[in-house]
């Protein structure tokens, strides 16, 4: 017997026809680089989405050519988000926080044939071009500034389409995107996705039980769209049409809390960083920023403190940690408590938000340890491997990256956790993270997020530094809050109680500010090299 259900491809296009349709008069909001406002909607998106795939098809952009993007969050970005894929074309989002030549490295090994770039961008262009087998490049006029001779003005491009223009033919599983992982651990890797993988993506990313979002919401991204596809949200955006808006360049907390406010965002997503700094900023002012109760935060890309879900708790706001990777589109898992949990204290409440959550649906998620497969107990820690339609099963154009997967198809994330019998994952570190004292394995993660914990701090960052005894010992690098002070003392005894004696780390070192990834985390491998000849005279 056969089904009698039609064999339909799934196609991210059937997203934009739809946003067209449905959602015509649903605003888009873009901040500009001069601060100011700019309006739009679901309709023009549609339109001009649609311009720029016939206007890439006419200047002869073939099947799978890459078409990369240097830009903000905006309405143009999100257009290049549909456009290039309706085209045929594969949508490359480049970090403009890299070095130039990283960039220019990455551009070249995913063989960027035509590159969309703000034009407050072209600077940064001008640094890596060379390296790069770029042939066209367009131009976004976002200022109003002409653009430089030899660049192609993206709205006379736009200009070259007639609007009476048909999609190509497609498969559900030809590429559609490319985004390469940031680089933490090693050269950036290359992940390419398809219709098939965005689409189930965004369908289980929007469920209750997952982000939660709907067409009545209004979202504001603060994750770059050129980290990990902006966490999907421009394709499930534009299946559910909330509105959208975008901030630009400006992503410091004096920015963005007010166009919370006055955009009434519903729900906003980005790394713990942002909203530790914007935390700080809400308790000085709780009764101005009272306006901003019933807003969720999706929080991902790191582990996310418990005292900054307590402290946005405290706000009316909920933070919704989910835990995933380029790799995984990137949501593999979300911290949602469940109804195995009926009578849950506040105290057990915090504690599922702040762990990495359960696997969503169509991901399988196992623990491996050196004995093999780890039990779901809560103790036994092991290397996360993942398995799924929006997993990447292997790296594009890069031979001998079978460390990476495991011989019966599975993703080695690099990530160590123990995972709960309800399924609940606790990440304790990466790989690379782990700090090994006396043969004990001690998690840098805990450590810190206990440290943050701490009223008069604001950020720490724990890593490990060699030892000539213990091989390595714990050192905690704190922010204090500002105006704020607090001694290695104070937070050697903050901690008993919390950790074993020998967990706790020797040595405390006050800096003015944590270095940062291109995607905002915690930089331990810069802090590593910086601490490399730390002396732990007296020997602890
Ligand atoms: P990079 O690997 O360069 O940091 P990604 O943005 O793909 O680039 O990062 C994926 C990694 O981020 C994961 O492997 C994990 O270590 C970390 N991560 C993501 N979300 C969480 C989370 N909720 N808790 C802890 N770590 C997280």
């Amino acid at each position: 017997m056969r089904s009698t259900m039609m064999q339909v491809p799934l196609n991210l296009c059937h997203f934009l026809e739809r946003a067209g349709r449905l959602f015509a008069g649903v605003e888009i909001v873009s901040r500009l680089p001069d601060k100011s406002l700019h309006r739009s909607n679901y309709g023009e998106f549609y339109r001009r989405s649609r311009l720029l795939a016939e206007a890439l098809e006419g200047a002869g952009l073939r099947k799978g050519d890459r078409v990369a993007t240097l830009m903000w969050n905006h309405y143009a970005h999100f257009e290049t988000y549909f456009g290039v894929i309706a085209s045929g074309g594969v949508m490359h989002t480049l970090n403009l926080r890299l070095a130039p030549e990283d960039i220019g490295y990455i551009a070249n090994h995913a063989q960027d044939r035509v590159i969309i770039v703000d034009d407050v961008l072209l600077p940064l262009f001008e640094q890596f071009k060379a390296q790069t087998r770029i042939e066209r490049v367009i131009v976004v006029p976002l200022t109003g500034k002409p653009v430089p001779e030899g660049y192609l003005n993206y709205e006379d491009f736009l200009a070259t389409a007639t609007g009476d223009w048909d999609y190509p033919e497609m498969d559900e599983n030809d590429p559609v995107a490319m985004c390469y992982t940031s680089g933490t651990t090693g050269r950036p890797k290359g992940v390419v996705y398809s219709h098939r993988s965005q689409v189930l993506h965004s369908l289980v990313q929007c469920l209750p039980d997952a982000v939660d979002m709907s067409g009545k919401d209004v979202m504001l991204p603060v994750v770059p769209m050129f980290h990990a596809n902006a966490w999907g949200i421009p394709y499930a955006a534009a299946m559910i049409g909330c509105k959208l808006v975008f901030p630009g360049p400006y992503l410091h907390p004096d920015d963005l809390l007010p166009l919370f406010e006055s955009e009434k965002v519903t729900v906003s997503c980005g790394v713990p960083t942002i909203w530790l700094g914007m935390a700080q900023v809400i308790a000085r002012d709780r009764e101005r920023w009272r306006c901003l109760a019933g807003m969720r935060l999706t929080v991902g890309g790191a582990a996310v403190p418990e005292s900054l879900i307590r402290a946005f708790d405290g706000f009316g706001i909920e933070i919704i940690q989910g835990w995933g990777m380029t790799e995984t589109s990137p949501i593999a898992t979300i911290a949602k408590t469940t109804q195995l949990q009926p009578d849950i204290t506040e105290d057990e409440r915090f504690a599922t938000m702040a762990s990495q959550g359960y696997p969503l649906p169509l991901v399988d998620l196992r623990i491996v340890g050196d004995a093999g497969e780890q039990p779901w107990d809560g103790k036994s820690v092991g290397e996360i491997q993942v398995h799924g339609p929006w997993i990447t099963g292997s790296y594009h154009d890069l031979p001998h990256s079978e460390d990476s997967f495991t011989a019966d198809g599975w993703l080695r994330t690099g990530d160590v956790a123990a995972v709960q019998p309800l399924g609940f994952v606790k990440i304790t570190d990466r790989t690379k993270d782990l700090i090994k004292s006396g043969g004990e394995w001690i998690s840098s993660v805990d450590l810190e997020n206990a440290i943050m914990g701490h009223p008069a701090v604001a950020e720490s960052a724990v890593i490990a530094v060699a030892h000539p005894k213990w091989s390595e010992r714990p050192l905690a690098v704190v922010v204090p809050k500002s105006g704020a002070s607090v001694s290695a003392e104070e937070l050697r005894a903050f901690l008993e109680g919390r950790f074993a004696r020998w967990a706790i780390p020797d040595a405390f070192v006050f800096v003015d500010a944590i270095p940062r990834t291109s995607t905002g985390k915690f930089l331990k491998s810069r802090l590593r090299d910086q601490f490399r000849d730390w002396s732990w005279e007296p020997a602890a």
